[in-house]
């Protein structure tokens, strides 16, 4: 159906921007993709967007790659919903 490498384009041309729900189980499976809280005081990134962490953010919740969780916007892996 399709390959990888276009997705991965994709899924950085999504960064900051709503996922499509289908998309965003596709990376969850591949567990590639991550949702983070825009809000100054999170630090963590989650695997599971109905984590109980991101309950409490106030701000937008954002889809980006692991990868760019870690490298870009600093965060670590949630402790309720990452492994
Ligand atoms: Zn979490």
């Amino acid at each position: 159906m399709f390959s990888f490498a276009p997705l991965v384009e994709t899924v950085s041309e999504l960064e900051g921007k709503p996922v499509n729900k289908n998309v965003a189980q596709f990376y969850n499976k591949v567990n590639l993709l991550v949702y983070i809280c825009k809000g100054g005081a999170a630090y963590a990134y989650h695997m599971d967007k109905a984590c109980e962490g991101l309950t409490y953010c106030t701000r937008d919740i954002i889809a980006v790659t692991k990868s760019d969780a870690k490298a870009k916007f600093k965060r670590k892996p949630c402790k309720r919903c990452s492994k």
